[in-house]
């Protein structure tokens, strides 16, 4: 086991931060001095549940973070800080209804299984000013400004930074490109264990915000920020590999009859998705605001939301839920930048191992292009148009219950369900222009 005490001794670590990521997305922390970490890589650090987004009430006794020393990451734009997940424990025992503890069942499952499940995540975000309300370089107008170098390059110092921290932390990072938004980029480092994958989810969203608070901007994840531009997705890569070692990958095959490259555990994996993929919205687009991005179809300035809008997959064709870029990996475009890390992959986990236990078949894959040519998309096939939608779906799936467990799936119905309800209350503009004179 780690010594935190000692690490922090040998790298000049002065406070940790011991976090955990609420049902929805919030990352909150206790600093600790250096000092202080013993007893708290013990027995964990203090917080009131009912104080963030958990279904927890102001009577519920004390939750503790007990941190992951495995997790550790010294923050490169600030090493005296190092950052640390944790796992929520109360009573003496995890809290079912948390998203790392929730995913961690996931992997353990599969893991039993003969499985090592492995992710990589492509977190899109926007750079904006610090209200919020445009973007941060505003001399980037171009209707179609993906891979805008100019853009991308007054943008240099920000995208930088958190390169250099990725170099430095060891992800692997590959590349930086301005994306199909304006004001909008992406970044990608490479793919390994979903743990860890969600893990540096978690921090690269924070470091992001935080390298961008840096030079006086923001950086939103937000699915939806302006009506007229290309949301920010989160694609998700997976990949199942052999238990314990991961050196073989599961999903690939020669033999594919389909030509994909994908074996038959593949398939199985892809059908549980394909059939639970409406209920896995409510946890894949969790906000009232994703469903303006899966909605949007063509109605954005570069002229493609790049989102999906039904439940079908092709091969390299970026129209449909998934996409199969290569052999032996497939990606979900579904997810956006609202997900969270750990839920998002739990889901995915959750609903593959039901396809490869129940030998799920996704039928063939559809290789047109599902923004243009008209498509008699089948009622099941049809993603929700909005969030309650979505959570009535989640709310009625047995196979989700059944394999993330009611504890879980009732905290986000009832959190998710009083957000909507909130919403529901305010009266907006469009309303006011559209029914004023009725
Ligand atoms: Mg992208």
């Amino acid at each position: 086991m780690i010594n935190l005490r000692k690490v922090a001794e040998e790298k000049g670590i002065k406070y940790f931060l011991i976090s955990f990521v609420d049902l929805f997305g919030v990352l909150r922390a206790k600093m600790v001095p250096a000092e202080a970490i013993e007893g708290m890589q013990k027995d964990g650090a203090g917080f009131a549940g009912f104080a963030s987004w958990l279904d927890m009430t102001p009577a519920h006794p004390d939750m503790f973070g007990v941190p992951d020393p495995d997790s550790l990451i010294q923050l490169p734009w600030k090493p005296e800080i190092g950052w640390l997940c944790s796992d929520l424990w109360m009573d003496g025992k995890e809290v079912e209804a948390s998203p790392r503890v929730a995913l961690k069942r996931q992997i353990a499952k599969l893991n039993k299984m003969g499985y090592r499940p492995k992710a990589g995540v492509e977190c899109e975000f926007f750079l904006i000013n610090p209200e919020g309300n445009a973007l941060s370089d505003l001399d980037d107008k171009q209707k179609k400004p993906c891979y805008d170098q100019q853009a991308l390059m007054r943008r240099y110092e920000v995208i930088r930074d958190i390169c250099d921290s990725m170099l430095e932390l060891g992800w692997k990072p590959y590349q930086n490109d301005h994306e199909d938004g304006n004001g909008q980029f992406e970044m990608n480092w490479d793919y390994d264990d979903v743990l860890k994958t969600a893990d540096r989810h978690t921090f690269f969203k924070y470091m992001t915000r935080s390298i961008a608070e840096n030079y006086g901007i923001r950086a939103t994840f937000m699915p939806k920020p302006f009506a007229h531009l290309t949301g920010n997705g989160c694609h998700s890569h997976i990949s199942l590999w052999d238990h314990p070692t991961g050196k073989k990958n599961i999903f690939n095959s020669d033999r594919d009859s389909r030509n994909l490259g994908l074996s038959e555990i593949a398939y199985n994996f892809l059908g549980g998705i394909m059939e639970n993929a409406q209920a896995l919205c409510a946890i894949f687009n969790p906000s009232v605001n994703s469903y303006k991005r899966i909605g949007a179809g063509s109605a954005t300035s570069s002229g493609a939301s790049w989102s999906p809008s039904t439940v079908t997959y092709s091969g390299n064709n970026r129209t449909h839920l998934v996409r199969v870029p290569d052999n032996g990996r497939f990606e979900l475009r579904l997810m956006d930048g609202a997900t969270n890390p750990y839920l998002s992959q739990a889901g995915i986990l959750a609903a593959g191992a039901y396809g490869i236990t129940n030998k799920c078949d996704p039928g063939e894959p559809i290789n047109i292009n599902m923004y243009e040519d008209a498509y008699d998309a089948k009622p099941h096939e049809i993603l929700p148009k909005n969030l309650l939608d979505a959570l009535r779906l989640l709310d009625k799936s047995k196979i989700l219950r059944e394999a993330m467990g009611d504890d879980l799936i009732s905290a986000i119905i009832k959190l998710r369900t009083k957000e909507w309800d909130d919403y529901s209350s305010k009266i907006s503009q469009w309303e006011l222009d559209n029914t004023i004179d009725c």
